[in-house]
């Protein structure tokens, strides 16, 4: 259950028993303190815009502590031509994400995304060519559209928010990418 529907079913139950009770009504409780917002901005993202926010959703639904909202520039999401899609994590959760609009022509820009953010999310590339897996990235092909991360990739970034502090300034900068193209030897 997302925490806004189960605040508004706790607040109806509330206001319910307090009014049998005849009691003053009190504020609903705060929400789940696990809960962790990432803050992404668009205004840079150009014609991604709305791949990232599609990216958003799918981690919202995926993970149960994160909120990716546009609440802030925690981070922020860029694109450029050529050269190759990129993340910047500079701790959990905060960053850059640099879309490649070349390979968003080869690959599925959605996936990309949603790669990428998995990086700023706190998970490393795992290139092992299987499409079920999100973090395989272009390890998988040009064919493979899959935006969706694993529930194992999923169930690792919760635990990430769960015990990792939020925004602590972190030992170095990760910057995660997309692979070149595969060679035409190497081609499937
Ligand atoms: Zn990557």
């Amino acid at each position: 259950m997302r925490p806004s529907k189960l605040l508004r079913t706790l607040a109806t139950l509330a206001a319910v028993t307090t009014a049998a009770l005849g009691l003053t009504a009190v504020q609903a409780a705060p929400a789940s303190a696990a809960v962790r917002n990432v803050c992404y901005t668009t205004a840079q993202a150009g014609p991604y815009a709305t791949y990232a926010d599609q990216a958003a959703a799918i981690w919202n639904a995926r993970t149960a502590n994160i909120n990716m909202a546009k609440c802030g520039s925690n981070l922020r999401i860029l694109y450029t031509t050529g050269g190759g899609s990129y993340a910047q994590r500079t701790s959990l959760g905060n960053g850059r994400v640099v879309i490649d609009t070349q390979q968003a022509q080869q690959y599925s820009p959605l996936r990309i995304m949603t790669h990428e953010i998995g990086h700023i999310l706190g998970l490393p590339d795992n290139y092992n060519g299987n499409c079920a897996i999100l973090m395989s990235g272009g390890s998988a092909g040009t064919s493979c559209t899959n935006s969706n991360p694993s529930s194992a990739e999923a169930a690792r970034v919760d635990s990430l928010f769960g015990f990792a502090p939020f925004a602590t300034t972190g030992a170095g900068v990760f910057t995660g990418s997309w692979p070149a193209p595969a060679t035409a030897g190497a081609q499937r």
